[in-house]
């Protein structure tokens, strides 16, 4: 409110729009509050002391109130002879860059879905409407404004778009762009790699996760974010993939409906886990020792990976730990599974074999020792490691060395 009055004030325009609209006329607390202006952004800069401008692609102001902020935008307008400013599109339609300004009516023709282009007045309360957006929004559909195909292959993303909002609105993707989607989902290879990590975060971070991910993959938009997983679930040879990848999700969604933290690492561990798996099974079978094979293929799974989706450095080096640290956890004798206990992902790690245990992927009996190991006294992890627990793998390797260790730790 306060930006809105105080760009009136300076003789500018000012609308709230978008998702916040939206979900307000949905009873839902919008995430984030964003403001549409005539002002070009440094004359926006110009009214605000707490302002950025930020963005090349698409240029905007940010105003700072303390943690806050609000994002403002100028009206786009709709071509480069008319407006100034300059917008870039490569010869595959894309739009590189949008940085022509224009009127409120030529800005809501910009803008991706009906239901997304509603401005809200604070002059006289009222909703704004060019483009039918509140007939959609009465009816749950989501439609993109203009020609669907051209629409999408301006901006790829707006396909992982429709399938987000279509989720968490509950909303119906209009059968004219659904359509197109399984055709055009190969575009997104031509995307940024940054982007598509902020977008994958938002489409699989935000509750829904479960949903979504059965949407992508109805859409083909799955293959095209993450190829090698797309694979192994196609193949789903041993039934177990699925399950491991939904149940993970279904923990995430579960975790943010409790309101406890969900980290990009163990989601982005799950998403790439099969893909590292069946890699490494297949090292592991041509005579390679297990932690080394899962050290390799972590590695490769991760460096293509990262062409396509920019999983940062600081996700990718915890992800690998979390895979590591499986073929470590099946060592339940002497001193490793004390040692274990220590390492500083052990934690994720073990919730991680629990999740796949509980999928059937891995051994339930492993999974239970982990969690009766960490409870038991001194006494008991003692005997635990001495006769390796009742783990079926370690009964098979029963073997003398190591128990006077233990012994002498005791
Ligand atoms: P939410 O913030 O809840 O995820 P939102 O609709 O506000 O949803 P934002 O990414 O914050 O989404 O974008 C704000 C508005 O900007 C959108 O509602 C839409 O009008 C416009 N917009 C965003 N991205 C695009 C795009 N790729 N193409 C066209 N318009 C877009
Ligand atoms: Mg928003």
């Amino acid at each position: 409110m306060k930006v809105l009055y105080r760009l009136r004030k300076a003789d500018y325009q000012a609308y709230l729009v978008g998702g916040c609209v939206r979900d307000l006329l949905l009873g839902y607390e919008p995430k984030d509050f964003d403001v549409v202006t005539d002002a070009h952004p440094e004359q926006i800069r110009a009214v605000f002391r707490n302002c950025r401008l930020i963005g090349r692609r698409f240029r905007l102001a940010h105003v700072h109130f303390g943690h806050e902020i609000v994002e403002v935008a100028t009206f786009r307008g709709l071509n480069n002879e008319d407006g100034e400013g300059d917008r870039q599109q490569g010869r595959d339609g894309r739009i590189l860059r949008d940085n022509v300004y224009g009127t409120i009516e030529e800005d809501a023709w910009r803008r991706d879905f009906t239901v997304n282009a509603l401005y809200y007045n604070i002059r006289d309360f009222s909703v704004v409407d060019f483009v039918g957006g509140m007939e959609d929004h009465s009816a749950g559909i989501l439609r993109l404004i203009g020609d669907p195909e051209q629409r999408f292959r301006e901006d790829p993303v707006r396909m992982l778009r429709a399938v987000r909002f279509a989720v968490k609105l509950g909303f119906t993707i209009h059968p004219d762009c659904a359509a197109w989607i399984p055709h055009l989902a190969h575009l997104l290879e031509d995307i940024p790699s940054p982007r598509l990590y902020d977008e994958v975060i938002k489409l699989l971070m935000s509750g829904y996760a479960v949903q979504t991910f059965e949407q992508l993959r109805h859409f083909h938009l799955f293959g095209a974010l993450f190829p090698e997983t797309e694979e192994c679930l196609a193949q789903e040879a041993e039934d177990f993939p699925l399950l491991f990848l939904a149940k993970a999700l279904d923990r995430t969604d579960e975790r943010l409906q409790q309101n406890k933290g969900v980290s990009p690492y163990f989601l982005f561990a799950a998403l790439l886990w099969e893909p590292v798996r069946t890699q490494a099974k297949a090292r592991i079978a041509a005579g390679d020792n297990d932690v080394f094979a899962y050290q390799e293929v972590s590695a490769e799974v991760i460096n293509r990976q990262v062409r396509r989706i920019a999983i940062p450095r600081t996700v990718s080096l915890t992800m690998r730990e979390v895979w590591m640290l499986q073929p470590r956890l099946e060592r339940i004798k002497g001193v490793r599974p004390f040692k274990l206990l220590t390492h500083p992902r052990f934690r994720a790690a073990y919730d991680f074999l629990v999740l796949r245990a509980e999928t059937g992927e891995a051994d339930p009996e492993l999974a239970d020792w982990w969690t009766r190991f960490q409870s038991a006294g001194e006494a008991e992890q003692k005997a635990m490691t001495r006769e390796g627990g009742t783990a079926r793998r370690s009964r098979s390797r029963r073997r003398g060395p190591r128990k006077p260790r233990v012994t002498r730790d005791a």
